[in-house]
C-alpha cells in the first residue's frame, strides 16, 4: 500500500508529533498502529499479536481489556464521566483515597489527586516548599540524584537528573543539588555520603530530598544498594528535612511489594503514584502526604495557607473507578502473593541472558528489569550512542512478536504482573533471540 492509499498513515504523517521522538527519524519509519489489547498482548491493525513486554510503557498491571476494570469504568460512565474536585466532591474519589491510605505506609494520611506522574511530583515539590513557608522558613534547595527521573513539567525537570532529557532546559529550572546515582556505589553507606555532604553544606535551606525507591527506572534501570533508601530516611529525620519518595514507576506491585519503600521499611513524608494506579487504564495520579504536611496548610482563608494548585481533571471519577477496580483485583486474585515464582523465573532467565558476551549487566527489582548491551565486556566498552543498539534489538524483537522500548543501550523488560510463567518464559525467549540475532552472538 502506498502512503496516499493509507489514510491512517497519511493522517499520522500529516498531523502528529510524538513524545520523546525524533520526528525526522520517525517519518522515515513505518509506524505500528495498535488497535486493541487483550491480557498481556496487543494487536496491530493487521491483526498481528505482540507481547506487550513493557506494559505499555510501565502502566498496565492486570492485563489489557480486563473485564473487572472495563465494567467498573462502564458503570461509572453511566453515572457521570467527570465532575470537578474544586468546590464539589464525589464518592469514587473518597473511596479510592481511603483504599490508598490503607495500603500505603502508616505515616501517610491524605491524598491529593492529579493526572500524571509529572504533576504528582510537581505537587509534592510545591507542597514541600510551601510547607516550610508556613513554618516560617524560606527553604529553596531540593536534593535529588543524578540519573533520577521525575517527569517532564518544569518543576519535575528541575529535580530530574537525566542530562539527555533535561540539560537543555537548565536556564528555566530552580536550583537543585544532585548527589551521584546510588547505583554507582557498592554500599548504601558510600552512596549516602555525598547526600550527607550536601545536607551539611545547605543545612536549613534544604526543603526536601526526592528519590526513586530501590531503582532509578528511566535513568536506565539502575539499582540502588540495599539500605540506601532507609539510610536516606534516617538522614532526613536527623536533619528535619522532608523525604519525597517517587513511586510513580515502582508502585502497585512492580517491585514485588505494593510499594517499593515497604521493602526497606520506609515511610515517606510525601509519596507520588501514577503509572499503575488505574491498572494502566486512565490518567490519574496522586500525591500522598503525612498529617504533619497537611496540617501546615490549615488556617483561616486570610492567612493564605491554601494550596493553590489543581487541574481540570483532578480526581476524575472514571479514573478513580478504574483504580478501585484495580485494587480489588490485587485483593481478590492475591496478585502480590503470586509474584514470587514469577520474579524467580525472571531472575533465572536474566542470569542466563547475562552470560551473553554482549551483555554488560542484567538488573532486576521484582518485575522491573534492564539488560545492558555492550560492545565488549572485558574491558567494558559501551556502544556508540549513534549505533542505536538498544533500539535495533527492540526493533528485531518486534518482528518476532514482542514490543518493548529501550533506554539507550538498556533493553527494558517490565512485564505485567498478570503474566503467567509460560508467558514470561516466551517473552524472555524472544528478547534473548533478538539480542543474539541482532548482535550476531550465540553466547
Ligand atoms: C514516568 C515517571 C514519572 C512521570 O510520569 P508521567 O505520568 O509520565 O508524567 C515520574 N516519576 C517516575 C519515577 C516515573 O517513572
Amino acid at each position: 500500500m502506498n502512503v496516499t492509499d493509507d489514510i491512517e498513515l497519511q493522517r499520522e504523517r500529516d498531523f502528529l508529533w510524538h513524545p520523546f521522538t525524533q520526528m525526522r527519524t520517525w517519518e522515515q519509519e513505518i509506524p505500528l498502529f495498535i488497535e486493541r489489547g487483550e491480557g498481556v498482548r496487543v494487536y496491530d491493525r493487521e491483526g498481528r499479536a505482540y507481547y506487550d513486554a513493557n506494559s505499555s510503557l510501565w502502566l498496565t498491571v492486570h492485563g489489557h481489556a480486563r473485564t473487572e476494570i472495563n465494567n467498573a469504568i462502564q458503570e461509572q460512565l453511566g453515572k457521570i464521566a467527570h465532575s470537578t474536585m474544586l468546590g464539589l466532591t464525589h464518592s469514587p474519589a473518597g473511596e479510592l483515597a481511603e483504599r490508598l491510605i490503607n495500603i500505603a505506609s502508616k505515616n501517610l494520611d491524605k491524598v491529593f489527586y492529579s493526572d500524571s506522574g509529572s504533576t504528582a511530583v510537581e505537587i509534592a515539590v510545591k507542597m514541600a516548599y510551601q510547607y516550610w513557608r508556613h513554618n516560617g522558613q524560606r527553604r529553596k534547595t531540593f536534593i535529588a540524584l543524578a540519573e533520577g527521573y521525575h517527569g517532564d513539567t518544569i518543576g519535575s525537570v528541575s529535580v530530574g537528573g537525566v542530562a539527555l532529557f533535561h540539560s537543555i532546559f537548565h536556564d528555566l529550572l530552580f536550583r537543585t543539588e544532585f548527589a551521584p546515582s546510588p547505583s554507582r556505589f557498592s554500599s548504601a553507606e558510600r552512596a549516602l555520603a555525598p547526600v550527607e555532604r550536601i545536607l551539611d553544606e545547605y543545612e536549613d535551606d534544604v526543603a526536601a530530598v526526592i528519590v526513586e525507591p530501590l531503582i532509578q527506572a528511566a535513568g536506565g534501570m539502575l539499582v540502588s544498594p540495599p539500605g540506601f533508601l532507609r539510610g536516606l530516611r534516617e538522614l532526613c529525620d536527623q536533619r528535619g528535612v522532608l523525604l519525597i519518595v517517587d513511586e510513580v514507576a515502582t508502585g502497585f506491585g512492580r517491585t514485588g511489594t505494593m510499594f517499593a519503600s515497604e521493602q526497606e521499611g520506609v515511610s515517606p513524608d510525601l509519596m507520588t503514584v501514577a503509572k499503575g494506579l488505574t491498572g494502566g487504564y486512565l490518567p490519574l495520579a496522586a500525591t500522598l502526604v503525612s498529617n504533619a504536611v497537611y496540617e501546615a496548610f490549615l488556617g483561616a482563608p486570610s492567612e493564605n495557607k491554601t494550596f493553590f494548585h489543581g487541574h481540570s481533571y483532578t480526581g476524575n471519577p472514571l479514573a478513580c473507578a478504574a483504580a478501585i477496580a484495580s485494587l480489588n483485583i490485587f485483593e481478590n486474585d492475591g496478585v502480590l502473593a503470586g509474584l514470587t515464582p514469577k520474579i524467580e523465573l525472571v531472575a533465572r532467565r536474566l542470569a542466563n541472558i547475562g552470560e551473553l558476551d554482549v551483555v554488560g549487566s542484567v538488573r532486576q527489582v521484582g518485575l522491573m528489569c534492564g539488560i545492558e548491551l555492550v560492545r565488549s565486556r572485558k574491558p567494558l566498552v559501551a556502544y556508540d550512542l549513534g549505533d542505536q543498539i538498544g533500539a535495533k534489538v527492540c526493533q528485531r524483537a518486534r518482528t518476532l512478536g514482542l514490543i518493548t522500548r529501550p533506554l539507550g543501550d538498556v533493553v527494558v523488560f517490565m512485564p505485567m504482573l498478570v503474566s503467567t510463567l509460560t508467558e514470561l518464559d516466551e517473552m524472555l525467549d524472544i528478547i534473548k533471540e533478538s539480542i543474539c540475532l541482532e548482535l550476531n552472538t550465540d553466547g
